[in-house]
């Protein structure tokens, strides 16, 4: 492969990587207008951890599971207001 093929696929690698965004519709608080600092409130969670003994004595974690039971609750940081509405919009957003 030539120099001025490399560069070729280059500049198509670069050009693929720009990702025109989609209209954002940001999550702002209707009470306080925050729209920076959000709350994530599970109720009745179980966390359960897997230990495995070693012949030695000593124990590794195999396995972290933590189980929601209740409610999965969204708040506004700032005021407190209940956002739970947005909740569904804030787990597609979240990377
Ligand atoms: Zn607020």
């Amino acid at each position: 492969m030539s120099y001025s093929e490399t560069s070729k696929i280059k500049q198509n690698k670069i050009k693929s990587k720009v990702v025109t965004l989609p209209n954002i519709q940001r999550i702002t608080c209707p009470d306080c207008s925050n729209n920076k600092e959000f709350l994530e409130i599970s109720d009745g969670v179980i966390l359960t951890t897997r230990f495995i003994q070693n012949s030695d004595g000593s124990f590794s974690q195999e396995l972290d599971d933590s189980q929601v039971l209740g409610q999965v609750k969204f708040y506004c940081g700032d005021c407190g207001a209940d956002l739970t509405r947005f909740h569904k919009r804030f787990l597609e957003m979240l990377f």
